[in-house]
């Protein structure tokens, strides 16, 4: 239950609340709320004076409910507006890693002369075995600056674990929290108590509650700039990388508050498949489309398979504009 709190709500008599109630108080721009237990469905008798508005909520997805926000959200993507009534579909693109700095230079000239104003590009990965590219860390970051500066390019960049999650939100526009990271708590509470846009990428083992869940950690420390981003969810298919779940983005779309963004990359592990999953996915209406794009594929350090060239990635751009030109959307 969300319960908006009036100033008459002193210390003690709003802490009683929390405590009894396993709640958390959010304050952000639009207001100050008490989010407790979702079992109960009413105000306490001793609350109820200093109680406004009242959202009862089926379950623990509260603040990213459409009870709580009956539309979209508008979040912004660096330069970009994406949610709310913009209907605006961004495109974020760029490598797996930063890897050189002509590695991500290309990449940038690239995205600047074809109007994409995000680039991603991790420097903390979070591989599967220790004996593979780890990304090139602080100083991968410090590169990636840089290229904000000469380029004026967004930049969207991972955290891997809570151990440089502060230096990640220093420099980044966009931070990225990893599939594999959806459920590391340090990080989330780390990105609630920030204001940086926030794109939580769905764990994929994670069910859609457990997802629009880990959303519901960064919301409710006060960070209101909250993108979800599905990246493909593990199924007894092996022959793809992933299953992109568009099912579950039609759920997130109806019933939650957030803006979706869909990384067919690494849902389908090879380049070949990522031009038809983008255009499907843009014709779902999405808020947002992350694509890895790399000058080199072949070479590249970490997921080359699915990394589109550049050629690749240009070609696909006209098709991607008249889809969401098709659904009443625009490519920004
Ligand atoms: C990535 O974006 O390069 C990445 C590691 O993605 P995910 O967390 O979805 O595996
Ligand atoms: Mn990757």
């Amino acid at each position: 239950m969300i319960i908006e709190f009036r100033e008459t709500a002193t210390g003690p008599l709003l802490e009683r609340l929390l405590a009894e109630n396993d709640g958390v108080a959010v304050r952000d721009d639009a207001g100050h709320w008490a989010v407790i237990s979702s079992k109960v469905v009413q105000v306490p008798d001793y609350f109820a004076p200093h109680a406004g508005r009242v959202v009862v909520c089926k379950s623990d997805v509260q603040l990213a409910s459409r009870s709580f926000h009956a539309g979209l959200r508008e979040v912004a993507l660096g330069p970009v507006r994406i949610g709310g009534t913009t209907g605006h579909t961004a495109l974020i693109a760029g490598p797996c890693a930063v890897e050189s700095e002509e590695q991500i230079r290309t990449v940038a000239v690239a995205l600047r002369d074809q109007g994409v104003r995000i680039l991603r590009a991790g420097c903390f990965k979070p591989r599967t075995s220790p004996y593979s590219f780890q990304g090139l860390g602080l100083k991968g970051l410090e590169l990636l600056a840089r290229i904000r500066a000469e380029f004026g390019l967004a930049i969207s960049t991972e955290v891997r674990d809570a151990t440089h999650v502060d230096a990640v939100i220093e420099h980044a526009d966009i931070v990225q929290i990893g599939a594999k990271a959806m459920y590391d708590h340090g990080i989330l509470r780390a990105c609630g108590a920030c204001r940086k846009t926030i794109l939580i990428k769905r764990g994929f083992g994670a069910t859609l509650q457990e997802f629009i869940q880990a959303a519901e950690f960064v919301l409710s420390g006060g960070n209101p700039h909250v993108v979800l981003c599905e990246r493909g969810i593990r199924t007894f298919e092996s022959k793809t990388r992933f299953t992109l779940d568009l099912c579950g983005v039609s759920y997130l779309k109806e019933h939650t508050n957030l803006p979706v963004v869909v990384d067919p990359s690494h849902a389908m592990g090879y380049a070949y498949g990522v031009p038809d999953l983008a255009r499907a996915s843009v014709a779902l209406g999405i808020d947002g489309l992350l694509v890895e794009v790399h000058p080199d594929p072949a070479k590249a350090r970490s997921d080359a398979s699915q990394q589109l060239d550049l050629a690749a990635w240009a070609a696909l751009l006209p098709s991607l504009r008249a889809v969401a030109q098709s659904v009443g959307r625009r490519i920004v």
